[in-house]
């Protein structure tokens, strides 16, 4: 049963694809056939959750409405009937629209509209491209700003629309897109928001400050302005969800995330826990190699409800290829989640494509999500993110991206911690926490990552981890320095990326080797060289330089009963880019000689393996075939085509866990494993998986 009335979602969160093909303009009577042959398409291809909208891109209400102005050709009933075809069909209904428009309104109400900061630099688009898109954003708006502040009425009167939609018109979901706080993204340049009198005076009263008029990452005010929009988008949404939940018992609200590498800083949504009554979701925008890493850091986010992904089709067109699509879909599920895909056919010209793909991932439904094994616990800071490089993210990006690919390639277990989970509590559900070149640390973070070091935790420090504060400005010594042993940071100096590691840690690396950071050159000086450091006696060099005179590349230090290690090279940003065995294998060798995971897997790099405790007796691992385009990030903003059903093949997959299994079987495949217990220790061997499969363990 796909439909099941008594769920929040009403089914939603447990379709395996949830499918977006939606109209522009209001349904009209004579349209029902139309409407109903895309339906019978999507169910004759087995699509469990239709998006459809109730609302035309820009949030033009398709329906009359009681609580926002609606389009003029609004036929009451339609909706209501389709939502009754669906659930007949034993579909789920889903809305899509936008959360930051609402042209009509503003028409009748120029005073909600949100008002936004001028850019420092004006953006550099020539005259040509600039009329274009101010053509573009008139087609789509006229002359209206079709942006509302959510703090003017229109923040109450949307929670109000999305019960009409739920109760009245007989919807389960309705899926938020446009979830920023700025102008819309026909707008040239997309200026953030708001600084209307509301948003002024509001942010007079939170922070003291006047509100910025200018977005320039130099000045102090505006800074504090960046922090305080997360506030308010995020506080927003949560009310937004929670108002929901009073008024509709099984609505559910989707919120497509915008933090992520290509979409900058502007967009407003927190990267920060939100802990909403909704689905916290996202899009890939063509490029997967961020998925399972976003799956993450969505989980971060807020968990009450799973993760999904958006992709567009691809390739596109009638009678598509399926098993692209397919692909992702799995790619998906290794990181715990479901694919929403936006189809560029029609649904009748591709009923057999669907039907391919919910035929692959209908069976793999139910092992999806549960707990994950708690190892590695990598913080994505998000004031490193907007403060560490003037509002230009790549380099937080990559390096977080990059240890996250060093961890998934050397097959170690690891999930996203966000700044505000920088509590002791929180760092200490994991036995191992990474800050890759974490540039932006508080006061209080610090004194959490040291009591938790001195807990017994282990802390592996890459870069220039701490050297700023949190709001991004230079500290006198870093925040964590005291406590790594490190006297001095001097300037950033060229060095000799060859060192020699020392000890028994690096028994099967080879005795001299290159270990680079990531040299940048851009945006910032301090970023091309790692910095000419000192340390105090009592560190350990782990690693030393290979030239005369120049600081150990790798040390450690005890505090406690724990230990914290310090890379002075921003490798995760190296390896974001140029992935290399000898990379994995030191930051492996680093992190075994000092902890054990909670299971070891044997497999090629390739090979995705994420493993999940559902209920009290049973752990599922995903096995996933990575394309090779799914290892790296690429150099350029370009989006490659990539060719996700070119999976190579995977090899053997072994799997070591303490733990006594009295069965192992692959429910989907129903290939063969084989199962080996010894004391208290499981081997759960596979000969290989084509593309994805998934292994039970009980
Ligand atoms: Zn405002």
């Amino acid at each position: 049963m796909n439909y099941k009335p008594d769920v929040i979602g009403r089914g939603y969160l447990q379709a395996c694809l949830r499918v977006e093909n939606r109209p522009g303009s209001p349904p009209r009577p004579e349209d029902k056939e139309e409407i109903l042959e895309r339906l019978d398409a999507l169910h004759a291809a087995g699509v469990p959750a239709w998006w459809y909208s109730v609302s035309a891109k820009g949030s033009h209400p398709l329906f009359p409405s009681k609580v926002l102005p609606h389009h003029p050709d609004a036929v009451p009933g339609m909706y209501e009937w389709l939502a009754e075809e669906v659930h007949r069909r034993d579909m789920v209904l889903c809305s899509w629209e936008y959360l930051c428009t609402a042209p009509y309104l503003i028409r009748e109400h120029p005073e909600y509209a949100m008002e936004f900061l001028q850019p420092k630099v004006p953006h550099n688009a020539s005259e040509e491209a600039l009329e274009r898109a101010r053509e573009r954003h008139a087609r789509a708006y006229g002359d209206v700003n079709p942006v509302p502040c959510y703090l003017s009425p229109y923040g109450d009167m949307l929670k109000e629309f999305c019960v009409e939609v739920f109760e009245d018109l007989g919807f389960d979901a309705i899926w938020f897109d446009g979830c920023f706080m700025s102008a819309t993204n026909t707008t040239p340049g997309m200026p953030m928001g708001c600084r209307c009198p509301r948003c002024a005076a509001k942010f007079r009263a939170d922070t003291g400050h006047e509100i910025p008029r200018v977005a320039d990452w130099d000045d102090p005010d505006f800074r504090v302005f960046i922090k305080w929009r997360y506030a308010v988008l995020g506080d927003y949404m949560r009310s937004l969800c929670e108002h929901v939940r009073a008024n509709s018992r099984h609505g559910l609200v989707c919120l497509n995330h915008f933090q992520r590498l290509r979409h900058a800083t502007g967009f407003g949504c927190p990267l920060n826990p939100m802990d909403v009554d909704g689905l916290v979701t996202a899009e890939v925008d063509q490029a997967p190699y961020q998925t399972i890493m976003q799956l993450k850091y969505l989980r971060a986010i807020s968990n009450r409800h799973g993760q999904e992904m958006w992709v567009h089709q691809q390739p596109g067109g009638p009678n598509a290829d399926p098993d692209d699509m397919a692909y992702f879909g799995m790619l998906c599920m290794t990181g715990g989640g479901h694919m929403s895909l936006g189809l560029s056919a029609m649904p009748k010209e591709i009923v057999s494509t669907l039907s391919a793909i919910v035929e692959r991932l209908r069976p793999r439904a139910e092992y999806v999500g549960g707990e994950p094994f708690r190892y590695a616990g990598i913080l994505l800071s998000s004031n490193t993110k907007d403060f560490a490089f003037g509002g230009a993210d790549d380099p937080t990006w990559r390096s977080v991206h990059g240890i996250h690919n060093i961890l998934m390639h050397a097959h170690l277990p690891s999930e996203i911690i966000l700044d505000e989970q920088v509590t002791l509590e929180h760092l200490e559900t994991f036995p191992l926490v990474i800050l890759s070149d974490v540039r932006c640390l508080s006061d209080q973070q610090a004194q959490h990552l040291s009591d938790y070091v001195e807990g017994g935790g282990l802390l592996l420090v890459t870069a220039a981890t701490g050297i700023l504060d949190e709001m991004g400005w230079e500290r006198e010594r870093g925040a964590l320095d005291d406590f790594m042993g490190v006297v001095s940071r001097g300037p950033a100096a060229p060095m000799s990326p060859t060192v020699r590691p020392v000890g028994a840690w690096a028994h099967n690396l080879a005795p001299r080797f290159d270990l680079d950071g990531f040299r940048y050159g851009q945006p910032s000086d301090a970023f091309q060289d790692p910095l000419r450091v000192e340390f105090r006696d009592d560190v350990t060099v782990l690693a030393a330089c290979d030239e005369e005179g120049s600081p150990p590349a790798i040390t450690a230090r005890s505090v406690g009963s724990g230990q914290v290690i310090f890379v002075n090279r921003d490798i995760g940003g190296f390896y974001s880019r140029t992935p290399s065995r000898q990379y994995r294998d030191v930051v492996a060798a680093l992190i075994l000689a000092h902890s054990e995971p909670p299971y070891t897997v044997h497999a090629m790099p390739h090979v995705a393996v994420t493993g999940w405790q559902q209920g009290d007796d049973r752990v599922v691992f995903h096995l996933l075939s990575q394309i090779h385009e799914l290892c790296y990030l690429p150099a350029t903003s370009g989006r490659p085509h990539l060719d996700m059903g070119s999976a190579p093949p995977s090899g053997p997959i072994r799997i070591e866990l303490p733990r006594q299994a009295k069965r192992a079987w692959r429910p989907v495949s129903g290939g063969p494993v084989c199962l080996r217990v010894e004391d208290d220790r499981s081997t759960i061997e596979v000969d290989g998986v084509e593309q994805h499969d998934v292994l039970v363990l009980e």
